[in-house]
């Protein structure tokens, strides 16, 4: 049977914030189809977002279906479906019925943010910290679930009795998909609950009291590649097995192939997310960055790292040799401001056009911009701070503003990527990158001058769904382990560190003065 892996595909489900999409990649990562369905966007409240997860689950089979049909396949051709997803999002189910009792609520929504300052009030910061790698925030999954038990009549009753489920978004797809019958979660999305031990790779007993969660209601926590289970006959014709998922900025380490300890990836959208692989160990951060499951990979592929087995191990410290952690950062403002500079200011016809302008000036004539719009977070964390032009002068134009503009996005990267440095204790040997604002030459070969760091930019920058696909072919066997995967990965341009010490310094020096001149306090 050898040779039928050839006309074999996976399916990547890559379920974002606002769209569901799906990809069908070939053994060689490269893209066989694509679909993709925007839905709807629910605001009850100001600072309050929602999303309906039937629609979710609609939309994410209609683009399946799509995908699937514009490719001429059918179910046989699909080797396993490989799902990654907006993380943190919260759904809670009636186990008999399949129906959500309340829309899905979404990372974005800070409804919780009372009780959150109420459990910081509490003592519980360096607990939380400790358990989940987490700081105590409306963002993540735990508080959310609370709020849809204090506040949808009966949901606690029912939930103690047995009879509801929770879920964040890959868990829901997968119970969906599989008729209800497989009720999982995958480490990396589990360690985004505030609810998971990510050293035990268990629900927190004493989290789950404080929070008041019946843990009957909780997924099962399972690695990001194993298989999960096969969907019902009746959706795609016939079963196709579900062997892969993960939370999107993971997934999206994992397309990068950044499997070894001290790789890292910077996304450049709308804002700006960064992972660094710290291997087996989880570090707790000093600087205000986060600790987080990367992924864990099942029995037989966790080994790639050469027999790592540990025959006489057990339960969970067997698994946790499986688990790779990471430090992960983000910059609330990236390709944003380069959005402003062109909506706003006017002073761009497109977001690409910013890489002539910027050249067309040797420097930015000493102006530099904090793009704080919605306040400084790591390493600075200043909800109060906002944004700022400084160093104006007469000679000042558009295209030094424009530079700036860019500038800033590579300032804001280089501060992160020294705090992960400070909390590892060694320097990076080099950053891949991905997302819209990667395809600017000028910013990644200014990113590589300020961080004074080898920048690694891939042919496929959708590296989100292709992470995804990764782990459901790694589980089947489609690929054999991760060195073939590795072997998919292409270069599509390295931009190498030439910029003077003297010049460098001089440069972060003013933006320093910048960033202190803008905070708040
Ligand atoms: P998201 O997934 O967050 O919507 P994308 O990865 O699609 O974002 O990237 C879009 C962002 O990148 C926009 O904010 C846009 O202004 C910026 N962007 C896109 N192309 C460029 C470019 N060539 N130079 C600078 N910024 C860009």
């Amino acid at each position: 049977m050898k040779g039928s892996t050839m006309d074999k595909y996976i399916m990547a489900l890559d379920q974002g914030t606002t769209s569901s999409r799906c990809i069908i990649y070939d053994k060689k990562g490269d893209i066989v189809s694509v679909a993709q369905q925007e839905f709807e966007q629910i605001y009850p409240e100001q600072g309050w977002v929602e999303h309906d997860a039937n629609e979710i689950w609609s939309s994410q089979m209609a683009v399946a279906f799509e995908a699937i049909l514009k490719a001429g396949l059918t179910y046989k051709n699909i080797e396993a479906i490989g799902i990654t997803n907006q993380r943190e999002t919260t759904v809670v189910w009636d186990k008999t019925t399949g129906e959500p009792i309340y829309n899905a609520i979404v990372w974005q929504c800070r409804r919780t943010a009372d009780y959150c300052d109420e459990l910081k009030c509490r003592g519980l910061e360096s607990a939380i910290k400790e358990k989940t790698g987490l700081i105590i925030d409306p963002y993540f999954s735990g508080t959310k679930l609370r709020w849809i038990l204090e506040n949808v009549p009966s949901a606690r009753e029912r939930a103690e009795n047995g009879e509801l489920l929770f879920g964040t978004i890959e868990t829901w797809l997968i119970w969906k998909m599989t008729g209800g019958t497989v009720h999982i979660t995958d480490y990396s999305n589990a360690s985004r609950t505030m609810m998971f031990n990510i050293h035990t790779l268990e629900w927190d007993d004493e989290i789950l009291k404080e929070l008041n969660i019946p843990k009957c209601m909780l997924p099962k926590p399972c690695p990001c590649s194993e298989i999960y289970g096969e969907t019902k006959e009746d959706l795609f014709g016939g079963p196709i097995r579900i062997a892969g998922a993960a939370g999107d900025q993971q997934a999206a380490l994992f397309g990068q192939t950044c499997f070894k300890e001290g790789e890292a990836k910077s996304t450049y959208g709308t804002g700006n997310f960064l992972l660094l692989n710290t291997g087996e160990k989880p570090i707790a951060s000093n600087n205000g960055l986060l600790t987080t499951i990367a992924w864990g990979l099942g029995d037989a592929k966790a080994g790639s790292s050469e027999g790592d087995e540990d025959s006489s191990g057990e339960g969970s410290s067997k698994n946790h040799s499986r688990v790779t952690y990471a430090l992960e950062g983000s910059v609330f403002v990236c390709g944003a401001v380069i959005q402003w500079i062109r909506d706003e200011l006017k002073m761009l016809e497109t977001s690409a056009e910013s890489e002539d302008i910027a050249r067309s000036v040797e420097d930015t004539n000493g102006v530099y911009i904090v793009p704080a719009f919605v306040g400084l977070g790591a390493p600075y964390w200043d909800a109060r701070a906002r944004g700022a032009i400084y160093g104006l002068t007469r000679g000042a134009g558009r295209a030094h503003i424009v530079r700036a503009a860019l500038e800033s996005i590579a300032y804001q990267c280089h501060d992160l990527i020294k705090a992960m440095e400070a909390d590892m204790g060694h320097a990076l040997s080099s950053l891949y990158v991905d997302g819209g604002a990667s395809a600017n030459d000028f910013l990644m070969q200014f990113q590589s001058d300020i961080l004074n760091l080898k920048v690694i930019r891939p042919k496929s920058v959708e590296t989100t769904s292709l992470g995804a696909a990764y782990f459901a072919g790694l589980a089947t066997g489609y690929y054999k382990d991760l060195s073939d995967v590795d072997d998919n990965w292409q270069k599509d341009r390295e931009f190498d560190p030439n910029m003077q010490e003297k010049t460098r310094e001089d440069l972060l020096a003013g933006w320093r003065d910048a960033i202190d001149r803008t905070l708040s306090a």
